[in-house]
């Protein structure tokens, strides 16, 4: 499967993820596809709470249902929004499970796909060599 076809199968199956959206409040509706090593793609959307603090984006409920499920080979991202790219909550969590020369394409509903590398997301990320360190006391 080459780069186009990897691209084509997770904006895919973000845009059917998207429709599954529960966002009842917002009505932003976002849906998200990882791609793992074998081919597998996962899905997740985003779901919203009258407690809105709550919510959880659709990157995170993909990337987290493939951990549940054991997977942490992830290849690739795909997104479909409205419009915008991955929140800050979201491009922590992906530089934390994900390679990061791992490519996040975001389509919008305009039809333009975005590129970008998870380190393009979130330069300088915190991660777990910063908890190495010693505190300051
Ligand atoms: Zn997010």
């Amino acid at each position: 499967m080459d780069t186009a076809q990897v691209q084509a199968r997770v904006l895919a199956a973000a845009q059917e993820a998207r429709q599954r959206a529960y966002a009842p409040y917002s009505r932003f509706r976002v849906g998200a596809a990882v791609m793992l090593s074998d081919g597998v793609v996962i899905q997740g959307c985003n779901v919203e709470n009258a407690s809105y603090g709550l919510s959880v984006c659709a990157e995170r409920v993909a990337l987290w249902a493939a951990v549940a499920q054991g997977r942490h080979d992830f290849i690739a991202m795909g997104l479909a929004v409205a419009s915008g790219t991955p929140c800050g909550a979201c491009r922590q969590v992906l530089s934390e499970l994900c390679p990061p020369d791992m490519p996040v394409w975001v389509i919008t509903d305009d039809g333009a796909v975005q590129a970008f590398t998870v380190a393009q997301l979130l330069p300088a990320a915190f991660d777990a060599s910063d908890l190495d360190r010693e505190g300051t006391e």
